[in-house]
């Protein structure tokens, strides 16, 4: 049975994994140029930043034994008590989860097109696989809600759990000086402006200097401020950590990201969405909950899912 599925985060590559390992033929597709989805690390220079998840907790058993693994062959350290974080990046783990498996990236599906023979999956410029060189069964959504959304509609499934998750966004605001800050490994925000500052060379793997900061805007100003370029988002992030930490000194480096999805605030309620007519199913984190861990148990769900269906 071949299986394609789009997303290559946390939920599309548990999904795969365990498809594959259970001997399907799987394709994944993803938009972007590497591995992990917003278990993410941007690499700038020699500087090296986790600016969408911060760490990730494993408290059921079949995530548990999926990271004791991880620490065991060094794709995965621990942080702090029940913190753990991948190594040397966020994207370890990702690319742990896609030894073997067939990764198309820089690959942005835009349409769905099923017919009896198998599904067919389109970007921009047209099909990117079709039942000639796939023949699909089954295709897997694995992308935040508000983006699986119109690819359900182009297959003309309605999945109306879908419609119930909602996102709040986070602007990133990602610091380099060159001096130590003498700031914590990290501190929470219950106020203001900004909800989360991580000293990142704290985690296991990443390089001391300079002293790279991850600054996390809460979501209330992200989302009053979502429209901002990242120059202005930048500026006035920054203006709020100086008043906040104290720290006077002009970074060496700055610039935003804008996670227009980050954390589920309201999440569908359901471990996975399956449709048995057309084979189409959808995953992620929206399911269950904002963390890498329901991510993960989501994309593991729907895969038994498929295989207990068979076709
Ligand atoms: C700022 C921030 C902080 C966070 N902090 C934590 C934390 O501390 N602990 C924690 O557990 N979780 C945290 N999270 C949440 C965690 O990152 C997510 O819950 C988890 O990584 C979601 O995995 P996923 O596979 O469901 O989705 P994603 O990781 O979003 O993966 C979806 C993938 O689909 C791809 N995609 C989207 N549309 C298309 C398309 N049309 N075609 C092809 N590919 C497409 C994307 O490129 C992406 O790779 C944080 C997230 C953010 C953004």
């Amino acid at each position: 049975m071949a299986i394609a599925i789009i997303g290559a985060g946390m939920a599309g590559l548990a999904a795969g994994r365990k498809l594959a390992d259970a001997g399907q033929a799987v394709t994944i597709f993803d938009k972007s140029r590497g591995l992990g989805g917003r278990m993410a690390t941007r690499r700038v220079d020699a500087m090296a930043f986790d600016h969408g998840a911060q760490y990730f907790t494993a408290k059921g058993a079949a995530f548990r034994a999926v990271v004791d693994g991880w620490r065991a062959q060094g794709h995965a350290a621990d942080w702090f008590e029940g913190a753990h974080v991948g190594a040397p990046g966020m994207t370890a783990p990702a690319r742990a989860l896609a030894q073997g498996l067939d990764v198309v990236t820089s690959c942005q599906v835009s349409d769905l097109h099923r017919a009896p023979d198998g599904w067919t999956i389109l970007d921009k410029d047209g099909p990117v696989a079709t039942p000639g060189n796939g023949a699909f069964a089954h295709v897997v959504l694995a992308v935040p809600a508000p983006q699986a959304l119109p690819l359900a509609a182009s297959a003309d499934v309605a999945f109306e759990a879908m419609e119930r998750a909602v996102y709040a966004p986070c602007w990133a605001l990602l610091l380099a000086f060159a001096q130590p800050t003498g700031l914590p490994d990290h501190a929470k925000h219950e106020r203001g402006a900004i909800s989360w500052i991580a000293r990142n060379a704290s985690k296991l793997g990443r390089a001391p200097q300079p002293e790279t900061l991850v600054v996390h805007a809460s979501p209330d100003w992200s989302r009053q401020h979502l429209e901002l370029t990242p120059e202005e988002a930048g500026e006035r992030l920054l203006a709020h950590f100086t008043e906040l930490t104290g720290v006077r000194d002009r970074p060496d480096y700055a610039s935003a990201h804008r996670w227009r999805f980050a954390l589920v605030e309201t999440p569908a309620g359901a471990p996975f969405l399956f449709d048995e007519d057309s084979g189409l199913g959808a995953c992620g984190d929206w399911c269950l909950g904002p963390r890498v861990e329901a991510a993960f148990d989501s994309g593991e769900a729907l895969a038994a899912r498929i295989l207990a269906f068979g076709r």
